[in-house]
């Protein structure tokens, strides 16, 4: 079985002091809950200036909400000046890396190549990736999200081992879907979600399909949450914007409530 991870994308949002009041309070919110952690689990992907003061926290009050960057260099050292190499979140304690995020595609023109690249340098490091694909507007107007999709998929997974395909986490977050407030419907999520497993079943193996975790991610919210965790592929959502409130991003980590 899979276990649900809720993953809590802060952007570039709040700078280390903020960061640590919003964790200290998501920490005591999901403990006055009695929050399992191992029945779903919780990360948050801060801006890199505030891991080192996450860490501190988590490993202070033995919190088990597991934390994460939201980028990753392709390079191991050297004269990459701004770049954040793998080795630096894994000595942080990170446990995951966002890659491919749409917006890191966007404005920062990242390529297939380069996501694949960031994938597995991050494997490598043995930190989790969040792989991150997804279509925009024209592309779902024209009917071609799927095959979209499951392009990024092929160029993201592409010349992986077996077994770090099977650690890889995925994010399915529609373009359009991200902050919006145009949340996708269960039933979208859900197409394009078992088709990336379907394909990981015939281009990787049916055992990495059915363990490899895939999350939906877009405008998700507290009431939205449980609708779309009921789908049979969904194993977890990308939060962005509600992940910044705690009510909000408690109520999705609670969505089985
Ligand atoms: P929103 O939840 O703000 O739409 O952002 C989604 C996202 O991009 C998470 O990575």
């Amino acid at each position: 079985a899979r276990t649900p991870l809720m993953a809590g994308n802060w952007k570039m949002n709040l700078n280390h002091v903020e960061a640590v009041h919003l964790l200290q309070k998501l920490s005591w919110t999901l403990q006055d809950k009695k929050h399992d952690f191992e029945r779903v689990e919780v990360a948050v992907l801060p801006p890199f200036t505030d891991i080192r003061s996450v860490q501190t926290l988590v490993d202070g009050d033995r919190m088990k909400i597991k934390y994460g960057a939201q980028d990753v260099s392709t390079r191991d050292a050297g004269a990459y000046t701004g770049e954040i190499s793998a080795a630096m979140l894994t000595k942080l304690g990170c446990t995951y890396v966002l890659t491919g995020h749409s917006e890191r595609r966007q404005y920062h023109n990242e390529t297939d190549e380069i996501v694949n690249a960031k994938t597995a340098k991050a494997l490598e490091a043995g930190l989790v990736p969040i792989m991150c694909v997804g279509e925009g507007l024209e592309i779902r107007k024209a009917d071609g999200h799927v095959e979209h999709c499951l392009g990024q998929i092929d160029a993201g997974l592409a010349g992986l081992k077996q077994d770090d395909v099977r650690k890889v986490v995925i994010a399915y977050e529609p373009v359009w879907a991200i902050g919006t407030g145009e949340v996708a419907t269960p039933e979208d999520a859900q197409e394009v979600i078992a088709a990336i497993r379907g394909r990981i079943e015939e281009t990787i193996s049916p055992s990495v399909a059915d363990s490899v975790r895939i999350l939906y991610g877009g405008s998700v919210k507290m009431a939205s949450a449980s609708g779309i965790m009921a789908q049979p592929d969904v194993d977890g959502c990308l939060v962005g914007g509600a992940s910044l409130q705690v009510d909000e991003f408690a109520g999705i980590c609670r969505y089985l409530d």
